[in-house]
């Protein structure tokens, strides 16, 4: 089978950077295997997501000369699909409605063991507040998380895989779309290397088939952060308007 690899961005604001290193780094990847690279959109989170954004992505990476394949996959029209996922892991009993607030996750998680390590790749380590709470008859459309294995507890906790409003997650989505458009390939920056277990567990869980991961380097700026969408200064689209030609955006970023 021919390699398939895939860019995933969030149209949550302008490409920067970081981004550019990473679609040219999987496009190019898929070129050298004679694969094929696939673009995804991932507006699962329609209160930060913006037409405007996602218009802005698909003139950036052209312009970097990034082509892929058409249609484009949104996650917004994959809802059924993600509630069947979660439906799967409902029946087998790991799922659980959970609606503590970020406060109420730092005041229960504080209290027993002071000094320990508060944050793992999902956020907060959740203490499993409601973990033993009586269940509904049927899956609900609360927020739910997934009682994880005791080898991830302390360092992950039960992950939330359908938050409030989106009836997914980020995880969830990522996972059954993967397995959906056949990828084999997922290049990603390091900061998602944390997210990697997370999603091989969840791959585990509903019987899908595993890609390979590879974890890039991240681009910073000088002050050695990380770059955020907010990071204007370094989007793709500020360059383009300053006279930048695709070559000079290969040149700083090591390409
Ligand atoms: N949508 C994610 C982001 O913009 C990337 C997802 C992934 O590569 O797994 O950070």
């Amino acid at each position: 089978m021919a390699n398939i690899e895939r860019f995933a961005p969030s149209p949550t604001g302008p490409l920067h950077l970081g981004h550019a290193f990473s679609v040219l780094t999987a496009f190019e990847r898929a070129k050298k295997a004679h694969g094929r690279f696939l673009l995804r959109i991932e507006d699962i989170d329609a209160s930060r997501c913006r037409p405007e954004w996602e218009a802005l992505i698909f003139e950036d990476l052209a312009w970097l000369g990034i082509t892929w394949k058409k249609p484009v996959l949104r996650q917004s029209t994959r809802i059924p699909a993600y509630r069947a996922a979660l439906q799967s892991l409902w029946n087998m009993g790991l799922l659980y409605p959970c609606t503590c607030s970020r406060a109420d996750i730092k005041s229960a998680a504080n209290a027993p063991q002071e000094g320990a390590t508060l944050h793992g790749p999902d956020g907060l380590i959740y203490p499993g507040t409601c973990r033993t709470k009586l269940l509904p008859d049927h899956m609900p459309t609360t927020p739910l998380r997934l009682k994880m294995p005791e080898a991830f507890s302390r360092s992950i906790g039960d992950i939330v895989v359908a938050r409030q409003n989106m009836g997914t997650s980020y995880h969830l989505s990522v996972v059954v779309d993967d397995a959906f458009q056949d990828v084999t390939h997922v290049t990603r920056g390091e900061d998602l290397a944390g997210a990697t277990p997370i999603h091989k567990y969840l791959q585990k869980l509903l019987g899908l088939p595993v890609p390979e991961y590879f974890h890039h380097r991240l681009i910073r700026d000088e002050n050695g952060k990380r770059l955020a969408k907010r990071d204007n200064a370094r989007s793709i689209q500020k360059y383009r308007a300053d006279g930048a030609t695709p070559q000079d955006i290969r040149k700083v970023i090591g390409l």
